[in-house]
């Protein structure tokens, strides 16, 4: 039996050391239901994509089998705290205002207090509901911010949560009770006398959503990518709202996180087609991946990845080519794509499938793309 060992040993060496030098491919994909490109008559493999980012609502398993089947990776997003629904039958959820009250809904996002036990152990169980039922390459969070609209020109940007249960846990966090006798005086106390020591509470409490649904991924699907879609404002945008009142801090995210998703949705917020590739720049600037490559050997064996794209975090941008505000033209589609494909990004994705089903230029765009020019 002996012989047999260094033959063996020789292939293991010789499948690892192949592996490592093969460069990670660049993710191509699409976000939404990509299902309906399948009904349009599309291949996913020949418009040459590798990969697909499905609302959880529309996995299902035929879509599953043959997104498998034409050879493209199946991530999942998972929508982490937007929850209209949960709130009708679990008031004591919603998010309390400075004011004491409840907070109206922000547009269509409706926030859920992020405190709140049941709902995040109701959360857990949907992913781990997902994860035994498909093998995924990743689940991407969805809306992992405190209650507020940012995908729109007008943001808006309540203060929350002021619920007993909050103010409670930050008084323990600080080491204080807060003083006053409703919602509404403590959250007048909060804001004028210990207003960064709150923001700083509620972005931990944000920090601790990704670190434990990524335990959940870990447990049950090891192997499987974490991603964070988020609000890719620049930390001094509207008054420094990034982190004040949505409580995001790209850099903490980037340090739980496998992949850092920002959504560059510049029609969205009327922003010029370079910021797209401006922001990627800025973004592996201050998660510093620019200096991987750089970096010893060492290093990136204790990342456990090799030196060409695999070191985490990756930046896999999601660009907007929906014409809802304002039209995107093929062209202003295809300048977005390309500068979100910018190094230090190692993936890209577009919003949605269904901008490109209503327009097959822009899937003649993205074709082009993802075949040719996209490395
Ligand atoms: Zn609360």
């Amino acid at each position: 039996m002996k012989f047999n060992i260094l033959p063996i040993t020789l292939l293991l060496f010789y499948c690892c050391t192949s592996a490592q030098k093969e460069p990670t491919p660049f993710v191509k994909g699409i976000y939404g239901n990509p299902a309906t490109l399948l009904d349009a008559g599309y291949r996913l493999d020949s418009l040459g994509m590798n990969a697909v980012f499905v609302r959880s609502i529309s996995l299902n398993r035929e879509f599953y089998n043959t997104a498998r089947q034409q050879g493209t990776k199946v991530f999942v997003e998972f929508p982490t705290l937007n929850g209209k629904e949960y709130l009708q039958d679990h008031p004591e959820a919603w998010p309390i205002t400075e004011m004491g009250e409840k907070a109206e809904p922000a547009d269509w996002f409706m926030g859920i207090c992020p405190t709140d036990p049941d709902f995040k152990n109701f959360r857990q169980e949907q992913l781990k509901d997902i994860l035994r039922e498909f093998e995924v390459d990743g689940i991407f969070l969805d809306y992992v911010h405190w209650h507020a609209q940012f995908e729109t020109k007008n943001p808006i940007l309540p203060e929350t949560c002021f619920c007993d249960r909050c103010t409670r846990q930050f008084g323990e966090s600080i080491g204080k009770e807060i003083p006053g006798d409703s919602a509404r005086h403590k959250a007048e106390w909060i804001l004028n006398h210990a207003d960064k020591e709150w923001r700083n509470w509620r972005s931990g409490v944000l920090n601790g959503w990704v670190r434990d649904m990524g335990s959940v991924l870990d447990e049950i699907q090891p192997n499987a990518k974490l991603g964070v879609f988020y609000c890719s404002w620049y930390p001094a945008d509207y008054d420094s709202a990034l982190y004040r009142i949505l409580g995001i801090d790209p850099k903490a995210f980037s340090e739980m996180a496998d992949v850092m998703s920002p959504m560059l949705f510049h029609k969205m917020k009327e922003r010029p087609t370079t910021w797209v590739g401006d922001y990627v720049t800025w973004l592996g600037d201050l998660i510093e991946i620019e200096n991987l490559g750089s970096k010893s050997e060492d290093l990136n064996q204790r990342l456990g990845e090799d030196l060409n794209q695999g070191a985490r975090p990756q930046i896999w941008p999601i660009v907007q080519s929906h014409n809802n505000p304002g039209i995107i033209s093929p062209e202003e589609f295809r300048q977005v794509m390309l500068e979100g494909s910018k190094a230090p990004a190692s993936g890209i994705m577009m919003f949605s499938d269904q901008s490109l089903v209503e327009n097959p230029d822009k899937i003649k765009v993205m074709k082009k793309l993802y075949r040719e020019e996209i490395k």
